[in-house]
């Protein structure tokens, strides 16, 4: 996944186990559309410590390719559906990568209390420890 470079920029982790799926779907309307899988395990900093920690990732979603509008005039969207306007060229890895990308915690933080070297949230002890 080394094209991955957007996402390889938000992880910052070489080692991070990303996987994803593509399968097409046949539809009882007859569009085009495809489901799209993702999971793994990606290292992002703490928003609260800052030191690296490892989120599971899991995703699924359905994309269809209409003709219509991906905004609206499309009677049976729902929210586990994406329509994608047909007419534009999909690349396959943007599409992983967008997914990936939001499949991220928007402000990844340790359980409370978890984090390294941060005594309940107070901080002293962390300045106590430093060298
Ligand atoms: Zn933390």
């Amino acid at each position: 996944m080394g094209t991955l470079a957007r996402l390889a920029g938000v992880i910052g982790d070489p080692e991070a186990r990303l996987t994803y799926s593509l399968r097409s779907l046949a539809r009882t309307d007859g569009k085009p559309a495809i489901e799209l899988s993702i999971a793994g395990v990606a290292s992002v900093a703490c928003q609260r410590c800052l030191s690296p920690m490892s989120v599971d990732i899991h995703s699924r979603r359905v994309l269809v390719f209409s003709r219509e509008s991906a905004f609206g005039a499309v009677e049976d969207e729902s929210e586990e559906e994406d329509y994608l306007p047909i007419d534009e060229p999909i690349a396959p890895l943007d599409v992983v990568e967008e997914e990936f990308l939001l499949a991220l915690p928007w402000a990844p933080r340790h359980e409370e209390g978890q984090c390294p070297g941060v005594e309940d949230g107070a901080g002293t002890r962390q300045s106590e420890r430093s060298v």
